[in-house]
């Protein structure tokens, strides 16, 4: 049985857009996962450490076979693979994978939280998120048009231009 889940992808060294292609096709290749839909690439400014380049962000679907841990773990080595250094929290990265969420699961382990802990704060990942399915709904029944709203109307969401 496939469940659908929802990868976000994230890059701020090199070149960002090849970077983001080459996790795209390596997220293909692995075993158990098909990519079924794609967001636009957003340019986001930098979050949480904000002295470093922007951002290119774009999310994912995809309907998979795997566990979520299984599937945070195909995204880690795939993170390796593409010569992730990260020196700094929240620091400069050439490719960031995260779990945003797993069919309607909550799961709460050190390893792995889903959905994501700061999905519900971030444009760059509700926006793309909204442009795939804006009818989504989060495992704790909330819609992501009113989610989006909220956020908009507070303080400091940040910039996010769409390529
Ligand atoms: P980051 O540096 O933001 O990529 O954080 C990576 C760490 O967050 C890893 O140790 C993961 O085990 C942990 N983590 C917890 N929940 C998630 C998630 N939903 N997606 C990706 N990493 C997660």
């Amino acid at each position: 049985m496939s469940t659908k889940a929802y990868i976000g992808l994230g890059s701020n060294i090199g070149d960002k857009k090849i970077n983001l292609g080459q996790a795209r096709v390596l997220i293909e290749d692995l075993e158990g996962v098909r990519i079924s839909e794609m967001s636009s690439l957003y340019e986001t400014s930098p979050w949480g450490k904000t002295d470093q380049e922007g951002f290119l962000n774009q999310v994912i679907e995809i309907e998979t076979e795997l566990n979520p841990l299984e599937l945070l773990r195909q995204l880690q080595a795939i993170e390796i693979k593409l010569g992730r250094r990260r020196q700094v929290h929240w620091g400069p990265r050439n490719i960031d994978l995260d779990v945003l969420l797993y069919g309607r699961e909550i799961i709460d382990q050190e390893e792995l939280k889903v959905p994501h802990p700061y999905l519900m704060q971030r444009l760059f990942v509700l926006v793309p998120l909204a442009e795939i399915d804006s009818e989504l709904e989060f495992p704790d029944g909330s819609k992501i048009g009113e989610v989006l709203t909220r956020l908009t109307k507070s303080a400091d969401t940040g910039d996010l231009r769409k390529l």
